[in-house]
């Protein structure tokens, strides 16, 4: 199994920064402590080139992004303050999902501890999110004839509106999302099939919901799954609305990648949110959702 990652660059944030930053570097240690990856399988990315992310943004805002002139209205929407080393972080974020998308085409399965960065327009972020990494997979792999038919799984807390953005009007892309109705972003864009869910929603309400979901997405039988796997549906989260417990959300983990499995439909898993309090719960999730992979694509 190769799994790419990020953590490898650190982004200086103020004390006491809502961005939960080290949940990345923790994730890593506890996946390779655990023996669910060896130290061999997790690879660092090429960063992400202008090419590929203008695919999905507009040159202007990749442009002022990396030199550093935003305006400072459009770095408060993103929500963590521009560095250099964000600018490196977030290209390698990006180059991580790219990489992971074509070794799950290669693999049946690969990952980015990184990513999931769904709430990103064409030119401007937002809700922590830069560059939107699942567009720009989306579009680069549908460009290079790489894929033909490609289905998004957003199981986030929160609703993948940049992704729903970017990819209106894309016929070869089925993007389903699942969120809390009241969480951020308060104003949706529609995929192809949204599922609101209510306040405090238990694991069977998500669940069940969750396989109408996944028989749309398996009816239009994709090249490729990015499942967008964000651990913020937890009880414990702190944006979230949602109250999955860590049962919940490994089933949640198992129906997605184990429907990849039965159908040979390549997968490929990005990280998302998750800021529960205390951290570790969040980073528990995220352990346990590679846990899972591992098992299920037992051959890798
Ligand atoms: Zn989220």
């Amino acid at each position: 199994m190769r799994v790419f990652f990020a953590d490898h660059i650190t982004v200086p944030l103020p004390d006491n920064h809502r961005f939960p930053m080290a949940k990345y570097a923790m994730l890593h240690h506890a996946l390779v402590a655990e023996g669910i990856l060896q130290p061999e399988e997790l690879v660092p990315p090429e960063p992400a080139t202008r090419a590929q992310v203008t695919v999905a943004h507009t040159p202007e805002y990749f442009d002022a992004f990396v030199d550093g002139s935003l305006a400072p209205e459009v770095i408060r929407e993103i929500g963590i303050p521009w560095s250099p080393e964000f600018v490196q972080r977030t290209l390698a974020s990006m180059g991580g999902s790219i990489a992971a998308a074509r070794q799950a085409l290669k693999d049946g399965f690969s990952g980015n501890l990184a990513g999931g960065t769904h709430h990103a327009l064409a030119d401007r972020g937002g809700g922590f999110c830069v560059f939107n990494d699942i567009a720009i997979v989306s579009k680069l792999l549908l460009q290079e004839g790489a894929a033909e038919r490609i289905a998004v799984v957003d199981l986030d807390v929160h609703q993948g509106n940049g992704t729903a953005a970017i990819l209106a009007g894309e016929p070869r892309t089925f993007l389903f999302s699942m969120h809390g109705q009241k969480n951020f972003p308060f104003r949706k864009v529609p995929s192809t099939l949204d599922i609101g869910l209510p306040d405090n929603a238990s694991n069977t309400v998500f669940l069940t919901s969750q396989q109408t979901g996944l028989d749309e997405v398996r009816a239009f039988s994709p090249d490729l799954v990015i499942y967008q796997a964000g651990v913020d549906p937890l009880e414990t989260d702190r944006l979230g609305r949602l109250n999955l417990t860590m049962d919940g959300l490994a089933e949640r983990d198992r129906m997605v990648l184990q429907l990849c499995r039965d159908t040979r439909i390549p997968v490929v898993m990005l990280m998302g949110g998750g800021y529960a309090k205390p951290i570790e719960d969040t980073v528990l999730a995220h352990v346990q959702s590679y846990r899972i992979a591992r098992q299920v694509f037992s051959s890798l």
